[in-house]
């Protein structure tokens, strides 16, 4: 496990939001026993309604659900800060901002997912970024002090990208775990944001 690295992600996976099938609450249960980072789990999952409860038992400090996967978004993040988790809310490639601008009040960070989640190892999809830069105008306009995750395709070659566009928070699966050294991937996307950030200002 990366020791530079501020929290971990984990990817949480039903084969019906998403193609693909990975783990559940008795996995992060035993995730948060091995580590003190902080735990952000991402729900892929519809009727995340039906499954949060059991993610804060076992252990999430943030929480992450679809725009796209629930009917009453607005409830299920209250449900979810009133658990003590921050609360984030996630969006599709496809899916517009317009889903998420009446929450922003609500949450802590908003994930833009910068492939279509299922898979790891996938290339960025650039027009994402377009939407990082629109939320950092919005919740700069209304005094939020928001965190905005990018998730899909991070690299030392697409970071900086990202952080320019107004992403703070840095999503890097197969990048960190397919490297010699994951300590060493983590201290490079941090080093290329820094750069990148020092430039604009
Ligand atoms: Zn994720």
């Amino acid at each position: 496990m990366s020791a530079s690295a501020d929290m971990l992600h984990v990817d949480v996976m039903d084969g019906r939001f998403v193609p693909n099938i990975t783990i559940g609450p008795p996995v992060v249960k035993s995730i948060r026993r091995a580590t003190r980072l902080p735990l952000d789990v991402h729900l892929m999952i519809v009727e995340p309604e039906r499954h949060v409860q059991a993610f804060v038992d076992a252990g999430a400090d943030i929480i992450s659900v679809h725009a796209e996967a629930t009917f009453h978004l607005n409830r299920l993040l209250g449900e979810i800060r009133s658990s003590g988790c921050r609360a984030a809310v996630a969006i599709n490639p496809a899916t517009g901002l317009g889903a998420v601008e009446h929450v922003l009040h609500m949450v802590d960070m908003v994930l833009v997912m910068t492939v279509n989640p299922g898979f790891g190892g996938q290339r960025m999809i650039e027009e994402a970024l377009v939407k990082v830069s629109e939320l950092r105008d919005i919740a700069e306009r209304r005094g939020l002090s928001l965190d905005i995750q990018v998730d899909g395709g991070i690299t030392e070659g697409t970071v900086a990208q990202a952080a320019l566009a107004g992403a703070n928070v840095f999503v890097a699966g197969s990048y960190v775990f397919g490297a010699v050294d994951p300590d060493d991937a983590v201290a490079r996307l941090k080093l290329e944001a820094g750069k990148a950030l020092a430039q604009k200002s």
